[in-house]
């Protein structure tokens, strides 16, 4: 995968940065997950500092534009920022003086996801090197992930860079002592990374729906709680049973349904947690949005902060679930900013946005 390190004099060139500012809103306009924002400094400081004019390109789902949210971008990148609505704004910055300028929401352009061509070369026009640093969506055959790569020079921020690098370790580092907790909703997103992971794991512990999931299949009764759909189809051909799929044994039961995984299960999770080397970390024990249901992901968030693992985190519910813990990010190692992407990656599925970087050339 070309990287920026490996691009020429960057003086007076032209860039098209992929951002990643896709960020939760509060019900104020506030921006909830600065740590997103604030990943992406590193590869535009970069950038600008070695003299090149940048445009940054993103989506945000949470918003329709971008604009109203200038000013907080602003500050948690600690720069000043043109904003450019369409692309003739686009095409006006490169004509003219300035260093940095936003593109409006991606998304606002159905040509993004739709991957359209002409979208892209829109996008592109005026560029000399495109450089992806939008881990979040490298699994995305959007637009300006999967195609607008390939019509100019391109390479991977530091961002992608460090995500592949560190990602790539935790997956491939050797089973012993490698714990991996597996939890919240979607199998069809899960399953392919339990299958992927099993043979490089000690133990792969699971809770949430996905447990439910599991437990349906070993013939558990699970009452009224929830489960993927799909789970059963999912499952084929995995060993249900495998000693290396650890499974919650008690659980916070309301209205017969299992909304979180209970103390004896949280204090054995916890104790996984602190005896590990590795750690690999995605989706909460329970429906933590209701503090009722918070408990075991807090004594698992807590175990994992305190363990001296080399840890891996990511999903952004499990960054979300984290913060109302009232912990500290930064207690937890390595924290991805992909949530499908990093499942993805875990699993070895190809990602089209790293696939357009040629990262698979080689495989
Ligand atoms: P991430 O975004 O970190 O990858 P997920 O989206 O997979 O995490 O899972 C989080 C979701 O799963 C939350 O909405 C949470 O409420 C839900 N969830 C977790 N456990 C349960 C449960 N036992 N019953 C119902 N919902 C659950
Ligand atoms: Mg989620």
């Amino acid at each position: 995968m070309k990287t920026l390190d490996r691009i020429g004099d960057l003086t007076g060139k032209h860039v098209l940065m992929r951002a990643d500012f896709d960020v939760a809103l509060g019900a104020n306009g506030a921006v909830e997950e600065e740590y997103r924002i604030v990943r992406q400094r590193g590869t535009l400081e970069y950038l600008l500092s070695h003299g090149a004019r940048v445009v940054l390109a993103s989506h945000i789902g949470s918003a329709p534009s971008f604009k109203p949210l200038l000013p907080q971008l602003e500050r948690h990148l600690g720069v000043q920022i043109r904003f450019c609505r369409d692309f003739d704004e686009l095409s006006a910055f490169w004509k003219g003086p300035g260093n940095l300028a936003l593109l409006e929401n991606l998304r606002a352009n159905p040509g993004e996801t739709d991957n359209s061509e002409a979208f892209a070369g829109q996008l592109v026009a005026g560029s000399d090197l495109y450089v992806n640093n939008a881990f979040a969506v490298c699994h995305r055959e959007h637009a300006s992930v999967a195609t607008a790569p390939l019509m100019l020079e391109s390479c991977a921020g530091l961002l992608v860079q460090e995500e592949v690098g560190r990602l790539s370790a935790a997956a491939s580092a050797p089973a012993d002592g490698k714990v991996i907790f597996m939890s919240g909703a979607k199998a069809s997103t899960k399953v392919p990374v339990i299958r992927a992971l099993l043979d490089h794991a000690s133990t792969i512990a699971l809770g949430g729906i996905i447990a439910n999931d599991l437990l349906r299949e070993r013939g558990v009764d699970i009452l009224a709680s929830r489960t993927d759909e799909d789970a059963h189809a999912l499952m084929q051909g995995l060993d249900v049973n495998d000693a290396r799929l650890t499974l919650p044994t008690d659980f916070t039961v309301v209205d017969g349904q299992y909304l979180d995984i209970g103390p004896i299960t949280a204090a054995a999770y916890a104790e996984l947690a602190r005896g590990a080397k590795r750690i690999i970390w995605n989706g909460p024990m329970g429906k933590f949005e209701d503090a009722r249901f918070l408990e075991g992901t807090r004594v698992l968030a807590r175990a994992i902060a305190d363990s001296s693992a080399e840890k891996v985190v990511g999903g952004g519910d499990t960054v979300a679930a984290i913060a109302k813990c009232g912990l500290r990010l930064d207690a937890f190692g390595f924290v991805s900013t992909g949530g499908g992407a990093m499942l993805a990656f875990l699993a070895g599925q190809q990602l089209p946005g790293l696939k357009a970087l040629g990262y698979y050339d080689h495989a």
